[in-house]
């Protein structure tokens, strides 16, 4: 194997999940044991930092199918609305004609808040189902993978491209890169919202890595890869969403924007914290083992109590954890989740059933909380159930929150 960005082949494995299925497929009764299983591992490139899965499960059978909704959840939807608004005010107020490209567009809810303030819009979305939902709620979506060729039959430019996750999920990532300044118009702004390695690491938020996301970055790997295609990160923020994320402002390289303060502050704290060294991923490691002691003590000891035990929400990141905890049907009676999409489905490996929640019958004692970065909202949704003396248990709690 070589790696992803750089071709070099001086990889070292970093962290070794296990082997595990594909957690994005929640499985259907008669799937239930036939799942197939792959190597869950990050490996580190020495030569340009990059970590990144050394196995890809192939893009057609990741992508083409998923379930997983962004309008869901409101403060996600609020989160991307405040990114359109604040792109909006900062660079295109004074525009009459303006368009935005999201990339990943998922059911269209990044994309409605650009719309909303008057762009003119396209999605890309690789899960069909999804891209249906997005095209009849009036979000015009392609149902397909985005890369160079892609770029050049739409033979569009943008001011705004968004790309949000994305930059984790990308196997042909050259390509897709290539297309991304491809369809930039020459002082548009492309938005990549990513994983923030460097604070995954602090927050032990290792449920994260599963088979979609294909690369870890920190600010210094990603901007290695976007140097390459002739793109560069003038600024740069922090977020909190999905346990530490990165907002990044990147334009066409050629016009030499200078780095914002903020941006490089960020660069100077991974100096700082050697937040690039490969010895930084191998304690990540060592403190994931232990948290798997620790989790597991938590809940064998409620049980031994007799204490009914239910997952809260059943994310995608939910089965890295439960599969590599190994905790399963002895623990958590149900997962109980919103999304309508996941009724009657399994976790896949644990083979815990799903309860839509609004049909739940009775609370348990514990809510064990995998949707741990919903935690304010789901505290704030829960206050009765608090009061009354329901506990929720998050195996993950980031110090952002
Ligand atoms: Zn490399």
């Amino acid at each position: 194997m070589i790696c992803r960005v750089c071709d070099s082949e001086k990889l070292e494995l970093a962290i070794d999940l296990g082997k595990q299925p594909w957690a994005n497929h929640f499985l259907e009764p008669d799937e239930i044991g036939k799942e197939p299983y792959y190597p869950l591992r990050v490996v580190f490139c020495h030569k340009c930092k990059t970590a990144q899965l050394d196995y890809t499960v192939k893009k057609e059978i990741m992508f083409s199918n998923h379930t997983y909704l962004s309008g869901i959840t409101k403060s996600l939807s609020e989160h991307f609305k405040f990114i359109a608004v604040q792109i909006d005010k900062r660079f295109y107020k004074n525009n009459d004609v303006k368009s935005a490209l999201d990339i990943g567009s998922n059911d269209g809810t990044q994309l409605k808040h650009y719309k909303d303030l008057g762009y003119r819009v396209l999605g890309i979305e690789s899960s069909g189902n999804i891209a249906k939902i997005a095209n009849e709620s009036g979000i015009p979506t392609i149902n397909d993978f985005f890369n160079l060729e892609l770029s050049l039959k739409i033979g569009r430019k943008f001011n705004v491209i968004n790309a949000s996750g994305i930059f984790f999920h990308l196997e042909e990532l050259h390509s897709a890169t290539e297309g991304i300044r491809e369809a930039l118009t020459k002082e548009g702004v492309f938005i990549v919202q990513f994983l923030y390695m460097k604070r995954i690491m602090e927050n032990l938020a290792f449920d994260q890595i599963y088979h979609e996301h294909l690369l870890y970055y920190n600010l210094n790997t990603i901007e290695t890869l976007l140097n390459l295609h002739g793109l560069s990160m003038f600024d740069a923020y922090l977020a909190p969403t999905h346990g530490g994320s990165i907002i990044g402002f990147v334009t066409h390289r050629d016009r030499n924007c200078n780095p914002s303060e903020r941006l490089q502050a960020l660069r100077q704290a991974e100096i700082i914290d050697k937040s690039n060294d490969f010895a930084i991923y191998l304690a990540f490691a060592d403190r994931i083992k232990q948290m798997k002691v620790d989790n597991l003590s938590y809940v064998d000891a409620a049980k031994r109590q007799g204490k009914s035990i239910f997952g809260m929400g059943a994310p995608v990141k939910g089965n890295t954890l439960l599969n590599y905890f190994g905790i399963g049907t002895n623990h958590l009676d149900c997962l109980v989740e919103k999304n309508e999409l996941r009724r009657g489905l399994y976790s896949p490996g644990q083979h815990i059933p799903i309860i839509i929640e609004r049909e739940l019958q009775a609370p348990p004692d514990i809510y064990y909380v995998l949707a741990w970065n919903f935690k304010n909202e789901i505290l704030a949704n829960n206050q009765d159930l608090l009061e009354s003396g329901t506990e929720f248990y998050f195996p993950v709690n980031p110090k952002d929150f």
